[in-house]
């Protein structure tokens, strides 16, 4: 790392990185001085020549570089880098009495732009999102090992952000056996079934841990509808939490498979429903019905990818609680989830409030919701919170 590039901003576009956010946009850049690989690292140096950040290079991404450190000593060497994972992965220690599936890093908000890692007991899941964490995946490998004593590692770098990076798909085998069936996993007194290789994700939804608790710690003798409910995770949660009945929709009818094996894996015998259905359409059904829940569930795919889609998303978010709404028993409990990034956490309650307006219904909000804390949101980052819910209370 002796020749290092440099990539210099124009006069007053330093002031983001003097705030520690990681993003610098190739509108900001004024020159490259050297021959950067993608990935490689550079020095960001300010129009005074003054050090900003140590950064990886990304010549085909809007986002044309992204910074790992921001103190001239502190060099991103690979003694930096397994530090850096060596401490993310301490940072999620306490979660082992929980669970054995865990994000482990989280990019940008570890530090770290653009990779994931997830851990499904014995095995690792990576993804490789940026082209700074691409040209690291072996010393990244032997980091991860290092820190966690696993030698089984599965790329799945498969995600959409790859191509904006101009980095291809990769998915495959990083160390270790490949995985010969799915990973099973325990979190909070459940048994579930992790396909790595081909669920959702890098498998499962980690993401939603303390939410399922806390459902979980509701359903004793309630009657719960899980809309979008994936392999069951809401739903086992609840069965297992006491449920007197659950009811789970969703479109794929592999991901209903796996949902039923988890039951009986679980010796869960409490009514369940797994429906094969469109989400809007069962909602209809059900409501032609007459029936009524005590706590339904709505945690749908991402339905604003950017900003482009916000009108049509808000639209059916809107249309999904209106419908849930009216489903609620009173009493009962509503928790409704957007994943999309581009949808703030304000703009989704605004949505929200507009499904109990036209339901007619009085409510009240019980509780925020996130994702756990090893999905943390870095203070100088925002952008990296992407799952949020509003829990109701129907009065
Ligand atoms: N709540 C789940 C994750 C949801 S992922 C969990 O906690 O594990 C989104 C799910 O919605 C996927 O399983 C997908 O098959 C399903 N889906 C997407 N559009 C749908 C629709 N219109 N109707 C029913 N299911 C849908």
């Amino acid at each position: 790392m002796t020749a290092v590039a440099t990539l210099e901003l124009h006069p007053g576009k330093e002031r983001s990185l003097l705030r520690r956010h990681p993003w610098i946009y190739a509108g900001a850049v004024a020159r490259v001085t050297g021959r950067p690989a993608p990935g490689d690292l550079v020095r960001v140096v300010g129009g005074d020549q003054r050090f900003l950040a140590w950064a990886a290079f990304s010549p085909a991404s809007s986002i044309r570089a992204r910074a790992w450190s921001f103190v001239e000593t502190e060099m991103p060497d690979d003694a930096w880098l397994q530090a850096h994972i060596a401490a993310a992965v301490a940072r999620r220690a306490a979660l082992v009495t929980r669970t054995d599936a865990r994000r482990l890093v989280f990019g940008e908000a570890d530090g770290l732009p653009g990779l994931i890692v997830d851990q499904y007991a014995d095995q690792l899941v990576v993804q490789l999102m940026a082209a700074g964490v691409d040209a690291r995946r072996e010393a990244i490998a032997d980091a991860l090992t290092a820190a966690t004593g696993i030698d089984r590692i599965y790329e799945r770098s498969d995600a959409a952000s790859r191509q904006r990076e101009g980095l291809p798909s990769r998915e495959g085998t990083l160390r270790g056996a490949p995985p010969a069936g799915p990973v099973v996993i325990r979190e909070d007194g459940v048994t579930y079934q992790v396909d790595v290789l081909r669920g959702h994700k890098t498998g499962f939804y980690i993401d939603q841990r303390d939410n399922r608790r806390l459902l979980a710690g509701l359903a004793a003798g309630r009657r719960v509808l899980n809309c979008f409910c994936y392999t069951g995770g809401f739903s086992l949660a609840a069965l297992r939490g006491g449920a007197a009945e659950a009811w789970s929709i969703d479109s794929s009818a592999d991901a209903l498979e796996v949902a039923r094996a988890q039951q009986s894996l679980n010796h869960i015998e409490s009514p369940a429903h797994w429906i094969q259905a469109d989400v809007f359409d069962a909602l209809k059904q059900l409501a032609s019905e007459r029936r009524q829940f005590d706590l339904i569930v709505l945690d749908p795919p991402k339905f604003a990818p950017s900003v482009q889609h916000l009108d049509r998303a808000t639209r059916a978010y809107k249309q999904l609680s209106l419908a849930a709404l009216r489903l609620l028993a009173p009493g009962g409990r509503l928790l409704t989830f957007s994943c999309s990034g581009a949808v703030s956490v304000d703009l989704f309650q605004k949505v929200v409030a507009g499904a109990v307006i036209d339901a007619r219904v009085d409510a009240q909000m019980l509780a925020r919701l996130a994702a756990g804390e090893d999905h943390p949101v870095s203070m100088t980052h925002p952008e990296g919170e992407y799952l949020k819910g509003l829990m109701l209370g129907r009065l």
